[in-house]
């Protein structure tokens, strides 16, 4: 008697959808309330949309996606974490995710938005009068003015808070500015420069608002040729006897105390896109070897692919748990600067080592910006190094446990 059980009546096994690569391993998101999440994912939406499918060409053309900036505004985070003077508002918590979310998608937008809200407006926030936060708060929040920080010098980067060349000289009612600042992010086109420089009277170091483009006496020339970051634009700032309004000196920034704690914030945001650039990273790479055959199977199924994959996840996850940490010991009160030193040259090194082993997983396409690896692996370098150096915040973190200085 033939078999009742024709081939069509087997059950074939169906293979099992493979997991979508996933970087919140932890389920980081969860310590922010319901309405913060939906800003993040918002900001997901935004990035994945509209940022992912054009800035690869952006940074390959080494130029800024001003296209994107009206989507920008809309999105309704142009002061994050600032409350007040028509900022976004929000916990620091929610700075730090949004900013690792558009790292995770792209490190030089991040950093665009790190230079104009953390660097540019936080000085303002920070060491600006009520009336100085009146004034140029609200427009920076909505992107119609965006600004720069220039405090670098081509010849004093690490060494600025002893160091800085560029002077300040009282002149009745206003201010003379005369020197140069090196590596200055959107300061090629952008409207507001913060300005540090030594006070010639008492030595201290103050820093300006400067209405750059109305301005005589300020020229930026555009750094070219780097190979990270390459949708920031940096400039070359050269003031000669740039005539600034006492009114727009910044009123509570009296010492470079007052500029660190400027960096302190910004140190802070930079450790959470690091970890939003080893992320993106990441989930490029598990997706590539869950796709990628090699000997007949998926690179995924191999034992040393697996291996890459699992120390890229635990150095993320590792990151994700310590600037989670940080946000709450800033509500608390009690972030310092050895705090954010750590966090910021933690994240950079682990994200450093992670986005190499993401490069090495895709082979040969790990050196090819279209494969969306390599734009991570060179835009990490820059992480690693502004903001303070990795060498640097060691000695910030080193001065407060050993209650030693060795900065020099
Ligand atoms: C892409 C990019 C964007 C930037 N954006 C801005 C910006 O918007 N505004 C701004 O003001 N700056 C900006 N910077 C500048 C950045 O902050 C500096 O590059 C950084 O602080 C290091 O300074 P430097 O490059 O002059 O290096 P240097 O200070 O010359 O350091 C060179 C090396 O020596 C090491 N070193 C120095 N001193 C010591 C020491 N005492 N002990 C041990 N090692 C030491 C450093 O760690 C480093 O490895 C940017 C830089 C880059 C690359």
């Amino acid at each position: 008697m033939a078999s009742v059980m024709t081939p069509e009546r087997k059950t074939v096994k169906q293979p099992k959808p493979l997991p979508k690569p996933n970087s919140d391993f932890y389920q980081l998101l969860e310590v922010l309330s319901a309405d913060e999440q939906a800003v993040v994912k918002k900001v997901r939406a935004f990035m994945e949309t509209n940022v992912a499918p054009v800035i690869t060409q952006y940074w390959v053309d080494d130029s800024f996606p001003f296209e994107l900036l009206p989507a920008v505004k809309e999105l309704g985070i142009g002061g994050v974490g600032m409350k007040g003077y028509g900022c976004a508002g929000g916990s620091l918590a929610l700075l730090g995710f949004v900013q690792m979310e558009i790292a995770r998608v792209d490190p030089s937008f991040a950093t665009f938005m790190g230079v104009h809200v953390g660097l540019a407006m936080g000085s303002i926030y920070i060491d600006g009068s009520e009336e100085q936060k009146q004034k140029w708060l609200p427009p920076m929040a909505r992107f119609e003015k965006i600004g720069c920080f220039g405090l670098t010098e081509p010849l004093v980067g690490s060494g600025a808070s002893g160091g800085l060349t560029t002077t300040a000289k009282r002149d009745g009612d206003a201010w003379i500015l005369n020197g140069e600042k090196r590596w200055i992010g959107n300061a090629p086109w952008c409207d507001l420069s913060i300005i540090w420089a030594r006070d010639l009277a008492d030595g201290q170091v103050k820093g300006f608002i400067v209405e750059n483009k109305t301005t005589p006496g300020f020229s930026v020339e555009k750094i070219e040729h780097k190979i990270a970051l390459r949708v920031v634009q940096n400039g070359h700032i050269t003031m000669k006897d740039v005539r600034v309004p006492e009114a727009n000196r910044l009123q509570s920034g009296n010492s470079f105390r007052d500029t660190a704690k400027v960096l302190k914030m910004t140190r802070y945001a930079v450790a959470w896109m690091a970890t939003g650039c080893a992320m993106g990273a990441y989930e490029a790479a598990l997706k590539y070897a869950q796709e990628r055959l090699q000997f007949g199977k998926p690179i995924a199924s191999f034992q040393l692919v697996q291996d890459l994959l699992a120390k890229m996840i635990a150095n993320i996850t590792a990151s994700q748990c310590l600037i989670a940490r940080q946000a709450q010991l800033h509500v608390e009160g009690k972030l310092t600067d050895a705090h954010a030193a750590l966090a910021k040259a933690f994240a950079t090194a682990k994200c450093r080592e992670t986005v190499a082993w993401a490069r090495e997983l895709l082979g040969g396409n790990g050196i090819v910006a279209d494969y969306n690896v390599a734009r991570f692996f060179a835009d990490c370098e820059a992480l690693y190094s502004y903001e303070g150096t990795y060498q640097m915040q060691n000695l910030i973190l080193g001065k407060a446990i050993t209650g030693v200085g060795a900065f020099v």
